[in-house]
């Protein structure tokens, strides 16, 4: 009756989320036990099950040689006892990353394991600081050396001054704590004090950092620009090559953090705006998103739902909890009916387009009043049944204006409801609290009243950044006002993209 157990050793890549192996991705949302150091991205545990046990073995000097002992009895200990166990590393398993202490385990324990391979660091640094590793004419050969295979090591293993006669590109993992002796030991095997070399410390993450140079000015770059682990040291003459410009860290939020409050899950597509365009995103929900409390009021409106000329969505959260409602109850969309449909915002609209149903109408500027224009504009209204889609926020400026300018019979249905949530649970907050960030993007009034409530959580400590308040749009930047805040920022047009042109308008480097 037990389930067979196994265990996945899975490369995470370098650090950046995009940068994991489709494998990989599924192998963490769906195992049961997550096993995971401390390079890999803390985003992929966001990523797993609910039910999946998280244990860290992340490890720090002073506590490594007992422990890797530990993390192999606990592989074994946990696939036994029939888990789909995932051992998640940074970078690459087979890369510095004592995936062959841990498969020696488990063949010996009889565990049967897969091994998937990621981005390793070397190769994530080097694209993402445009630092090629190979050119036909200046290197022919890659070799990935470490300056120590162990924390608790102390002295380099590795000839430096053989791998100088070597040539070709020398990508050297942990060497930071080593860099000059390492340097030296180069320039003492033969390697020209000229050698181009680079490091690239926090590689593919936003808070990357590189410098570019000869050998002989290594140590004195890194110390001035303050690198440190962990960092890839490049050396060759392909690394000459770089590019000038810098398309990772020219982006035009590169090293700005953000906050987003929005609820888990929506944050999506403005995290992902923002991060395209190199800012760090944390995500702090303030809200929280609760299913309609009123089942009697739903089942009614879909009784009647093939009565309506026109159906209104007013929010992403309220399309999306309506389908979920609707399937619930139909379970196919040709129950929805022939009636027209109007959108406010672009992001309410994509969520119906989901559907493959046509929006007619998306209102200029996302407000009541213009939606209700844009409707009675349609002089369509007249008698018109319409049904307005809700959340448990009072339309009445946009239900008066569609009865009393267009004559329309308006039903609203109140689809879900929103709370503050915990801002103490959320995962990114010590990260917040500690650093700080350059804004906190309020996209409701809800979340700028939770954040009211919650500030005392949110209190930074001594040099953290202190972040300026950005609001989406009017209504929200008078919640705030309300309650005695200052709005530094406010959208131009209520929408993600607009929001997104603001803060690059403010924060953005000039190119
Ligand atoms: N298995 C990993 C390497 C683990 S050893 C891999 O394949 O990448 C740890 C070393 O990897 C660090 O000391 C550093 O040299 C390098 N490293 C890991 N992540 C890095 C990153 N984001 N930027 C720069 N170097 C990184």
């Amino acid at each position: 009756m037990s389930k067979k157990g196994k265990v996945y050793l899975v490369g995470a890549g370098p650090g950046d989320q995009g940068l994991i192996t489709l494998k990989a991705r599924d192998l963490v949302s769906s195992c049961d036990v997550l096993v995971y150091d401390n390079l890999i991205n803390p985003a992929f545990l966001a990523e797993t099950a609910p039910e999946c046990e998280l244990i860290d073995v992340g490890k720090t000097p002073g506590r490594h040689t007992v422990e890797q002992e530990q993390i192999c009895k606990m592989l074994v200990e946990k696939a036994q006892s029939g888990n789909l166990v995932v051992r998640l590393k940074g970078g690459d398993p087979f890369v510095f990353g004592r995936c062959a202490e841990e498969m020696t385990v488990l063949d010996d324990a009889g565990v049967s394991y897969e091994i998937v391979p990621g981005v390793t660091a070397a190769l994530g640094c080097a694209a993402y600081a445009g630092i090629p590793l190979t050119h036909r004419d200046y290197g022919s050969s890659i070799s990935f050396l470490t300056g120590h295979e162990d924390i608790e090591k102390e002295a380099l293993r590795i000839d430096f001054g053989k791998f100088a006669a070597t040539g070709g590109t020398l990508c050297i993992y942990m060497g930071m704590s080593k860099l000059e002796e390492i340097v030296d030991k180069l320039i003492a095997g033969g390697l020209p004090d000229s050698k181009p070399a680079a490091i690239v410390s926090n590689g593919t993450l936003p808070s990357q950092r590189k410098i570019l140079g000869p050998l002989k000015n290594l140590v004195g770059l890194a110390k001035e620009k303050g690198l440190g682990s962990p960092a890839i040291i490049f050396v060759g003459n392909a690394v000459g090559l770089a590019g000038s410009g810098d398309w990772f860290e020219d982006r035009p939020l590169f090293g700005r953090r953000f906050v987003v409050t929005r609820p888990v899950g929506q944050n999506s597509r403005l995290k992902k705006l923002l991060e395209n365009k190199g800012a760090e995103v944390l995500e702090l929900p303030l809200i929280k998103i609760l299913p309609a409390d009123d089942r009697k009021l739903v089942a009614e409106a879909f009784a009647g739902i093939a009565t309506y000329g026109w159906i209104v969505f007013t929010s992403a959260n309220g399309a999306r909890e309506f389908f979920n409602l609707f399937f619930r109850a139909f379970g196919d969309i040709r129950s929805f009916g022939p009636m027209r449909i109007a959108c406010v915002g672009e992001t309410t609209a994509s969520v119906v387009r989901d559907y493959n149903l046509e929006v007619e109408l998306i209102p200029p500027v996302s407000t009541a009043e213009d939606l209700a224009q844009s409707l009675v504009a349609t002089e369509s209204l007249d008698s018109a049944h319409v049904l307005v889609i809700t959340g448990s926020r009072n339309r009445e400026i946009l239900v008066n204006l569609l009865e009393s300018v267009g004559h329309a019979i308006v039903d609203t249905l109140s689809v879900y409801s929103t709370d503050f949530s915990d801002v103490s649970e959320a995962a990114a907050l010590q990260d917040f609290r500690e650093k700080g960030a350059d804004a906190l993007v309020f996209s409701s009034s809800s979340a700028a009243l939770s954040y009211v409530e919650q500030e005392e959580d949110l209190v930074l400590e001594k040099d953290a950044r202190v972040p300026i308040l950005c609001s989406f749009g009017a209504q929200t930047s008078a919640t705030l006002k309300e309650n005695g805040l200052s709005v530094d920022l406010e959208a131009e047009t209520p929408s993600l993209d607009s929001l997104v042109d603001s803060l690059v308008a403010k924060f953005g480097r000039s190119s």
